[in-house]
């Protein structure tokens, strides 16, 4: 049934232009996704949502958008360089690469367990080679003689970029603690076993917030414990009101001995994917840990100078850190449904309207220039404000259908009638109600009830 589930999004995503794999005429390239014509609307719209909650709404928080490669002095003291890897093994006798977490987290056993009784998802062979370390950086070299000198890393997290702007940002905004500085971008993990449709790809992008707060022996006012809890809320809060369903998401609290090194404490949002409840954003407490490391490997003071303490420091830091290709693929497993209209089958993606990428379609009742012409004239006026579609093919039922599979919620049809009384018929996607209004209406109607 799950898996049921993920065909028909997978298919779905596909014919309806949400999501292609890329470079498919090439036979693809695993790990990369291409998104389609609808699927950009709808990432556009994950992010206009976040920046809105994150940066715009708030006075506390100053958004950046810093370069994807950076000095490769950064990863060094990010320590990325030294550990950001997964531990993997071979199978010996398909040469398929696993990694050895997730595949002994799959067959109940540990890591270490792996060469004596872990068994090959793919051949059946017991024959693995030893777990190793893999590096999940990108490689690539900067100018034009490829040499150990030049070698850089395209970034696998956004935040070393907030990290190593910290004073930039902080003098040039003039903030004061706590603040944030927030940045949406792309981000690449060269993942050993990229899977579940674009949950796990090799190039993604995230929304991060580095939410910088006074340690816990100068807090003033909340305590940075205290900040992660702020968070977790706020997150969750966003979350539901992106629309998903509440009874799919949940916290996941780590254990200590999942911790990174410098992290005193992380939770998971997680969201009920067809494959199971897994992590779809991250919510750490990351110490006092990046800009110590920062400060060190730069050799540039990034401490913060508390005026009312008159001592300086380096601020902790809470970061929520969420992926919007995997927000995006929560969005659309919640949203997908199989139910009926009039006695006629339908699939529907039921987004909340302000996440859906079509608000409203427009539709002449048939194929006559006078209908037509107002059809056109009601898109155009709409299109300054909101995206819409324009259909006149197929019967209003097929164009009905075609707008529910996109999880359009509202679709507007021109009749005979509205040559005489100026009103159109304004059809609910859930309800599947139908209403009539004016045609001078339709946009403030829209504006309210998709923003
Ligand atoms: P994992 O342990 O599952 O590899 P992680 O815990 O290292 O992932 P984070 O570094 O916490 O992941 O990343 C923050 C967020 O970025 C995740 O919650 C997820 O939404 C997104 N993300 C991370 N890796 C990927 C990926 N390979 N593809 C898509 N999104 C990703």
């Amino acid at each position: 049934m799950a898996d049921d589930k993920m065909d028909k999004i997978v298919s779905l995503a596909k014919r309806r232009g949400f999501i292609f794999a890329d470079s498919e005429i090439y036979g693809g390239l695993n790990g990369f996704w291409d998104f389609g014509p609808l699927g950009v609307e709808l990432k556009n719209n994950i992010k206009k949502a976040w920046w809105k909650a994150i940066v715009q709404s708030r006075d506390d928080v100053a958004g950046i958008d810093s370069s994807i490669i950076h000095n490769p002095r950064t990863w060094e003291a990010s320590g990325h360089i030294s550990n950001f890897s997964d531990p993997m093994v071979d199978c010996h006798v398909c040469k398929q690469r696993f990694r050895a977490d997730h595949l002994a987290e799959e067959q109940g056993i540990e890591v270490s367990e792996i060469l004596i009784k872990g068994k090959c998802p793919t051949c059946g062979s017991k024959d693995f080679t030893a777990p190793k370390a893999f590096n999940l950086m990108f490689q690539t070299h900067v100018g034009p003689v490829a040499d150990d000198a030049s070698v850089a890393y395209l970034r696998p997290e956004t935040c070393q970029g907030i990290f190593i702007n910290f004073d930039n940002v902080r003098q040039s905004a003039r903030l004061k603690l706590p603040f944030g500085i927030a940045q949406i971008g792309k981000a690449f993990r060269n993942e050993v076993n990229p899977r579940n449709f674009i949950f796990r790809s090799r190039e993604f992008e995230q929304m991060e917030l580095e939410w910088f707060c006074e340690p816990p022996q100068f807090a003033s006012s909340k305590k940075p414990d205290e900040w992660h809890a702020y968070w977790k809320e706020e997150r969750m809060n966003w979350h539901l009101a992106m629309g998903l369903k509440k009874e799919n998401v949940r916290f996941r609290d780590h254990e200590k001995k999942e911790l990174a090194h410098y992290a005193a404490a992380a939770t998971d949002v997680e969201y009920n994917f067809p494959f199971g409840f897994k992590e779809l954003e991250g919510i750490a407490n990351r110490t006092d840990f990046d800009l110590k490391q920062h400060s060190e490997f730069s050799g540039k003071d990034m401490r913060y100078f508390d005026e009312q303490a008159k001592e300086k420091y380096f601020p902790y830091v809470i970061e929520p850190s969420l992926g919007v290709d995997r927000m995006l693929l929560a969005l659309l497993c919640d949203a997908y449904a199989e139910d009926e209209d009039g006695g006629e089958s339908r699939v529907v993606l039921r987004f909340a309207p302000q996440v859906a990428p079509v608000k409203a379609a427009i539709f002449p009742l048939i194929k006559k220039p006078e209908l037509m012409a107002i059809s056109e004239q009601i898109t155009q006026s709409l299109k300054q404000d909101m995206v819409v579609f324009y259909d006149e093919t197929g019967s209003i039922g097929r164009r009905y259908r075609r707008m529910d599979e996109a999880g359009t919620p509202y679709c507007i049809t021109v009749d005979f009638d509205t040559l005489d009384d100026q009103a159109v018929t304004i059809r609910d996607r859930d309800s599947l109600k139908q209403e009539r209004i004016k045609i001078e209406e339709v946009k403030a109607y829209l504006l309210e009830k998709t923003r």
